[in-house]
């Protein structure tokens, strides 16, 4: 199935790296002119190298996007450059400390929280104001927006409220011809991952019955699809691309 974006201006943030990098190479790779979105600009910068080294079209932007002014100036920027704004993934995400609830840091909590929640809603709040009909979100969420993991209470929480705020958004623009939808990874090799030690990452590994982690490009296929017209009849639905893993 060849997805085809000609003509429309993305944003994806967290892009300068993993899943979002990935996302963006092939947004722009199928004819989409990206807005590459990072905290780290010079990381947003060499994925913008990639794409157009491939002879695509794309932009770096930085900011924290649990900054709601840096986000709305995100919107009006990708809007001036691209003539107007039809996709958003909102992909940017951190880990966040382990521990146990009861020992949980208060700052850690916060800080996750506003990265990983209140991100995604600013990113919906500023730019569905700005989107086009046939416009479309994903919001990255994970296999642990419906399961739990025990030390991760903030990134756990923060994941299964997105789902909640993907469904209403979801309802509340159906009609205006903007679908919304998450995706739920589930252990895939990214830097996100390097926080954990070695021997976690092989006990990951085995929990995994396809006997893998992930790549960053096998939960971007799922994402572009859910963003192209293909998906024209999804919209509110959570989509899981985990080799297994809650089906257990
Ligand atoms: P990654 O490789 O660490 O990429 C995330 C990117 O987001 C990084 O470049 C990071 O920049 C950037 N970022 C962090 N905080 C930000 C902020 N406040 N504003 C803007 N950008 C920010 O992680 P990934 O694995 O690709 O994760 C992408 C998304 O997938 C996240 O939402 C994550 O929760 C989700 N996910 C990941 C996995 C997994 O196993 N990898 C599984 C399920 C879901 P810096 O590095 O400069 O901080």
């Amino acid at each position: 199935m060849d997805l085809r974006f000609d003509g429309k201006v993305a944003i994806v943030t967290g892009a300068g790296s993993g899943i979002g990098a990935a996302i963006a190479r092939d947004l722009a790779a199928s004819g989409a002119k990206v807005v590459v979105q990072d905290l780290d600009l010079d990381k947003a910068k060499e994925v913008v190298a990639e794409i157009e080294a491939k002879g695509g079209k794309a932009t770096a932007a930085n900011g924290d996007v649990s900054d709601p002014d840096k986000v709305a100036a995100l919107v009006r920027n990708a809007v001036g450059w691209g003539d107007g704004l039809h996709l958003l993934v909102n992909n940017a995400g951190i880990g966040g400390p382990l521990a146990p609830v009861g020992e949980y840091p208060l700052d850690g909590w916060k800080k996750v929280i506003d990265v990983n929640l209140n991100g995604v809603f600013y990113g919906m709040r500023f730019a569905i104001p700005a989107m086009k009909e046939g416009g479309a979100i994903v919001n990255m969420a994970s296999i642990l927006g419906s399961v739990g993991f025990a030390g991760a209470s903030a990134y756990v929480a923060a994941k299964h409220a997105l789902l909640g705020l993907t469904k209403v958004a979801a309802i509340e623009y159906a009609a205006k011809g903007i679908r919304v939808n998450a995706v739920g990874p589930a252990f895939i090799e990214t830097p996100l991952l390097s926080a954990l030690p070695p021997d976690a990452k092989a006990g990951l590994v085995a929990v995994h019955p396809i006997g893998r982690l992930g790549t960053p490009e096998e939960v971007s296929a799922l994402t572009l699809f859910l963003l192209s017209d293909r998906a024209s009849f999804i919209t509110g639905s959570y989509h899981l691309v985990d080799g297994g893993y809650t089906a257990q």
